[in-house]
């Protein structure tokens, strides 16, 4: 049998997404040798599927308030060390055209104005110009530490395979959505196998599905979107919402999704706009049908399900106990949900490696000397509106400095 070759690395990075492209590029500037490494046929599978096709690259107003984590002070550090602006000093330096999304009511939100291949080409590039050896297809096993420092482990490409050792590891393997776009367990795997605390994960940014009873009622509404504010655990997002067959999207949903837990209450506004009761008031003047006025403020057809309970006559033909009734269900609607979407089409991963086992300057590990995570493995999950992409360049930048 031929021996399996040995070779040697400074850095070897698992996951070639955009925490482990970005930490490739900073340790490859250094003059460290860095070896990129990611399972699936191509690397940087999510970067080109974000943001419609135009990537939401990063946000302007960035701070920790904008994520979830189960320590919200760890991600200050890394967030204050590579900010938006230097993540948009790189995007001129590539004269990458791009815009803040205007149609939307939260703002900050920068995107391309052509495609998201723009950033994983510019990546890329910057790879290439820091000497950076990327193999994709490329498959990691029998992962052990060595005692006098640093790692070994099998890599399996098309190649062949090769045993690898490295001084320093970095897994930036990301979370579980999306499986089909090589998301894996491979993270928390591997910090099982070195007993680092892992946080429970579960989908986020994702649709949420409306109790069964709510589903055929409410499933004539797929389709329509409202502005809504929609608020559970003590947040609120203001933003639109889509019905859809199962239940409810869109972003305001997707917001809110990463505060739900089954058995939550959510509590929708759907006229966040408007004082219903003031208008209530006025509607009394006059003979026009509920439902005409109520149009002008929200869809027919939702406008139609909503009166089927109360019947639909000029306001003033209702009892004052009816109009406070109706008046509430618009103001503080509160579905029963289910369940959500699942990893299948959740836009993160909440939970993962925890982060009091990690230095949040240089995300090694506390208990494994050499051993790194970053990105979105990591518990912290950010909002929607590009704060998962800034994560994921800010831990791979600090990384980068240091492995
Ligand atoms: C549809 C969609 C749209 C999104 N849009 C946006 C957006 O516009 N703005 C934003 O900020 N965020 C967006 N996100 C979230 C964002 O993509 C992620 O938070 C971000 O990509 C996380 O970066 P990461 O490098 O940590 O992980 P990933 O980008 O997930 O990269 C992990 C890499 O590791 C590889 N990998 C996994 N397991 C293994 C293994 N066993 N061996 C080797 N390699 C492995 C994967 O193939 C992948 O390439 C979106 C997510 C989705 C799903």
């Amino acid at each position: 049998m031929t021996p399996t070759p040995v070779s040697g690395t400074d850095v070897v990075i698992i996951g070639a997404g955009a925490a482990g492209l970005m930490c490739a590029i900073e340790a490859g500037k250094r003059g460290r040798s860095v070896l990129l490494v990611d399972h699936a046929n191509k690397i940087g599978k999510k970067i080109l599927m974000s943001g419609g096709g135009r990537c939401n690259f990063t946000n302007l107003d960035v701070s920790a308030a904008n994520y979830l984590s189960g320590n919200p002070h760890f991600c200050k550090s890394a967030l204050a060390r590579y900010t938006p602006f230097d993540f948009l000093e790189l995007i001129d330096k590539h004269q990458i055209p791009y815009h803040e999304k205007t149609q939307s009511i939260a703002t900050g939100q920068l995107f391309c104005d052509h495609k998201s291949a723009d950033i994983l080409d510019m990546l890329k590039a910057e790879c290439i110009a820091a000497g950076v050896v990327i193999k994709a297809h490329a498959n990691c096993s029998n992962i052990s530490h060595i005692t006098d420092g640093g790692f070994r482990l099998q890599l399996e490409d098309p190649d062949g395979k090769q045993s690898i050792n490295t001084q320093s590891l970095v897994i930036a393997t990301g979370g579980l959505s999306i499986p089909r776009m090589g998301a894996s367990g491979f993270g928390y795997k591997l910090a099982t196998q070195f007993n680092i605390p892992l946080i429970p994960t579960r989908p986020g940014l994702v649709g949420l599905h409306l109790d069964e009873s709510l589903q055929g009622p409410l499933g004539d509404l797929a389709g329509q979107s409202v502005t809504v504010t929609v608020s559970c655990s003590g947040q609120s997002f203001k933003e639109s919402m889509l019905f859809t067959h199962k239940g409810i999207s869109g972003p305001a949903i997707l917001q809110i999704s990463s505060y739900w837990q089954a058995g939550d209450q959510l509590e929708i506004d759907l006229l966040p706009d408007t004082n219903l009761e003031q208008l209530w008031t006025e509607w009394e003047g006059q003979n026009t049908l509920l439902s005409t006025q109520l149009n002008q403020h929200l869809p027919k057809r939702l406008v139609e399900l909503w009166l089927q309970a109360f019947g639909n006559r000029p306001a003033r033909q209702y009892s004052v106990q009816q109009r406070k009734e109706i008046i509430h269900s618009f103001h503080h609607w509160q579905p029963r949900t289910s369940n959500t979407d699942g990893y299948k089409t959740a836009e993160v991963t909440l939970g993962g490696i925890n982060t009091n086992a990690v230095s949040s300057k240089t995300f090694e590990t506390n208990q494994v000397k050499d051993l790194y995570f970053i990105g979105e493995v990591l518990d912290v999950t950010g909002w929607l509106g590009g704060y998962n992409f800034q994560w994921a360049w800010a831990s791979g930048w600090c990384c980068g400095q240091v492995v």
